[in-house]
């Protein structure tokens, strides 16, 4: 199954996405984790992409591009993958069309998670994760078990620095201006599901199901 999942930024994509790789047993592909995973290893494209991340803005066509194309060449996409945080652009939708027609694959669904705004600035301000294992946590509705340490590795947890507050502003109005347009773009095309993004992780994880016919 190849799908994409839209929302705002804290919208609950990366949570998702993370429980439907599970439950599907295909890969999960978060262009924001890899540009993350680049600027920690201090690559070319770390150093290019650290300034534009830190301003809340959003990376360029080409260079996520080019990216994507590399990860979707890799032999684990065979049974399918979720694209989580791509495309964020009508530029990038046409892009990953391109690129599914020369892998002759099809998009099953775009799932869109729909939340109010007023709560995500909570869910970003409260965003916490493990710099070591990636997990994400919340510090009120998704608290690890000991305050600001990670469960499984102990390490103590970081706040993104995009997820401050002056930054935040920006990266929601990125999304309204250059990545709302998108549910219009795969509305068009049959193929966008809407899912409310409020309620607990593995009710919304339910929903998604619903929609793609995998309800268990
Ligand atoms: P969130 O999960 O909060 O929406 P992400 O982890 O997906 O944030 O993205 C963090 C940042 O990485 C974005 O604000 C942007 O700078 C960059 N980024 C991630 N994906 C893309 C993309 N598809 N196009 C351009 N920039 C991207
Ligand atoms: P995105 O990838 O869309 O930016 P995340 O999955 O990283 O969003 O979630 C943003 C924050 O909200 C995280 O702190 C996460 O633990 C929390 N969160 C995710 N899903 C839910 C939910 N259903 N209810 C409450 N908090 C949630």
């Amino acid at each position: 199954m190849i799908l994409i999942l839209l929302g705002p930024p804290g919208a609950g994509k990366g949570t998702q996405a993370k429980l439907l790789a599970s439950k599907l047993q295909i890969p999960h592909i978060s262009t924001g984790d890899m540009f993350r995973d680049h600027k920690a290893r201090g690559t070319e494209l770390g150093k290019t992409v650290d300034a534009i991340m830190s301003s809340g803005g959003l990376v360029p066509d080409d260079v996520t591009n080019a990216m994507v194309k590399d990860r979707l060449s890799r032999p684990d996409v065979a049974g399918g993958f979720i694209l989580d945080g791509y495309p964020r652009t009508t530029a990038q939708a046409g892009f990953l069309d391109q690129v599914l027609v020369s892998m002759g694959r099809k998009l099953d669904r775009a799932v869109s998670y729909e939340i109010a705004q007023e709560l995500l600035v909570d869910r970003m301000s409260g965003r916490r994760s493990c710099p070591t294992c990636g997990a994400v946590y919340h510090v009120t509705a998704n608290p690890p078990r000991t305050a600001g340490a990670c469960d499984r590795e102990g390490a103590a947890l970081v706040q993104r620095d995009d997820d401050k507050a002056e930054t935040v502003a920006r990266r929601l109005r990125e999304y309204d201006s250059k990545t709302e347009p998108l549910k219009r773009y795969y509305h068009e095309r049959g193929s966008l599901s809407e899912v409310a993004g409020t309620g607990a992780p593995d009710e919304v994880l339910a929903a998604a199901l619903r929609v793609l016919g995998r309800a268990s």
